[in-house]
């Protein structure tokens, strides 16, 4: 398919003042490297190794789409243009290292583009189209029966008075702790902790999907009125307090609603990580259970870009770590604000499996040069692409993945 240049473009840059920054990127790349390591933090870049996949690259195709070059005559292969937005995991580590040097902002260019694709209809690709269609008719991108979303969290209640009607917590399971193959019980492992800390917790009996892998596909107003729905669902359950195991589930709600909807929760958005911790400086939760004398296993912490770049939390989980007997944790040379990406979102692990894996393989790679035996992560869509990536290695290493809640429930007394 190819067409001239889309002027439309221009006024959405506008709108959200990008189009200065899309017009002065410096190609430095300096959004490529970890300083530290020297090690290369875009996934895109390493993995497709033409400049249109780097930063850099899509913001010189944004340049093209808005008809910046405005004497010359050209044409685009929208669908080159679509597989080159669509290559990118929306990692963040770019977006961390432009706005240091320049205070500008990459991924809202990346977005904004995907969303305009989309609404100029030639994008997404067909796999994210699927999870459009998944969430509308079964509530959740995966196409699993509405009826078994609750399945696995109260196959694991054995004493009801946990989940009370009157609970001040709710606990927003997700769709990939309810159905992912591979992730058979990080949701029964929350619901674990909860009981064996005496926490009161509730779940909505028909819990909807968040829609966040439709935001970031650039299907955001194609679902406008579900994510409303999905919002209203929550806040009309009138608690204090909504806990989320997954951060893709958690920006939603905080950061993503407001923004798209014009809502303000009036409830409080909290992490496993931080709730955790929260409950370990209560003194509700010990940590050093079932760690058998002079045992020593090295871990390793993954930060989940939506968890650690996207939402600021990198120090809980690892203090979780430290503090549970038995644990060495050492850092991987990328940490924090540089890490390196699962491979898993932006929609790049349904439409781009060979670069999600690979991506995957990197980190486990980095995981295993440090000594650890455990990696752990505080993401069940990261857990999940990690055990994935894991298969490569046909047990030819003892590397284990776990989520930060794994840890903890299989540590329980
Ligand atoms: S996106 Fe930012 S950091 Fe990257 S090349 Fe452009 S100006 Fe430099
Ligand atoms: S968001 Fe991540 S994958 Fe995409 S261009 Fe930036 S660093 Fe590369």
């Amino acid at each position: 398919m190819v067409v001239r240049r889309m002027n439309n473009f221009a006024k959405l840059m506008e709108k959200h003042d990008l189009m200065n920054f899309i017009e002065r990127c410096a190609k430095c790349s300096y959004c490529l490297e970890d300083p530290i390591s020297h090690k290369p933090i875009c996934p895109s870049t390493e993995y497709f190794h033409f400049a249109s996949h780097r930063p850099s690259g899509r913001l010189e195709l944004a340049r093209a789409l808005i008809g910046l070059y405005d004497n010359v005559e050209f044409s685009l292969n929208m669908e080159e243009v679509v597989n080159k937005f669509y290559s990118c995991t929306l990692c963040a580590a770019c977006d961390y290292k432009c706005k240091e040097l320049t205070g500008k902002s990459p991924l809202s260019v990346f977005m904004e583009v995907r969303k305009e694709l989309v609404n100029s209809n030639v994008a997404p690709p067909p796999e994210h189209r699927l999870l459009l269609n998944n969430i509308l008719e079964h509530g959740n991108p995966q196409g699993a029966p509405r009826e078994k979303r609750n399945e696995r969290i109260l196959n694991s209640i054995n004493n009801p008075h946990h989940l009370s009607k009157n609970a001040s917590m709710l606990y927003f399971v997700g769709c990939v702790p309810a159905y992912s193959n591979n992730l058979p019980s990080h949701a029964s492992n929350m619901v674990k902790i909860l009981m064996k800390t005496d926490t009161e917790f509730r779940v909505l009996p028909d819990e909807p999907c968040c829609s966040h892998v439709l935001i970031k596909t650039g299907q955001e107003d194609l679902i406008i009125d579900q994510m409303r729905e999905a919002f209203e669902k929550v806040d009309s359950a009138g608690v204090e307090r909504v806990l989320f195991t997954c951060p893709a589930c958690y920006r939603a709600f905080k950061y993503e609603y407001p923004k798209l909807l014009g809502v303000e929760p009036d409830f409080e958005c909290i992490t496993a990580s931080e709730f955790l911790y929260e409950l370990y400086n209560e003194g509700k939760l010990s940590l050093d259970g079932k760690a058998k004398q002079g045992e020593e296993i090295i871990v390793t912490y993954h930060d989940p870009c939506h968890l650690g770049r996207q939402s600021g939390i990198y120090e809980q989980p690892r203090r979780i770590l430290e503090l549970i007997k038995g644990l060495k944790l050492v850092e991987m040379p990328r940490n924090r604000e540089t890490s390196w990406c699962c491979g898993v979102g932006g929609g790049v692990k349904t439409a781009f499996p060979e670069f999600s894996k690979k991506t995957g393989e990197e980190r486990l790679n980095e995981a295993l040069s440090v000594g650890a035996s455990l990696l752990v992560t505080a993401c069940p869509a990261c857990e999940s692409g990690f055990i994935d990536a894991l298969k490569t290695y046909e047990g030819k290493n003892n590397l284990k993945i776990l989520d930060i809640v794994d840890v903890i429930a299989q540590r329980l007394p």
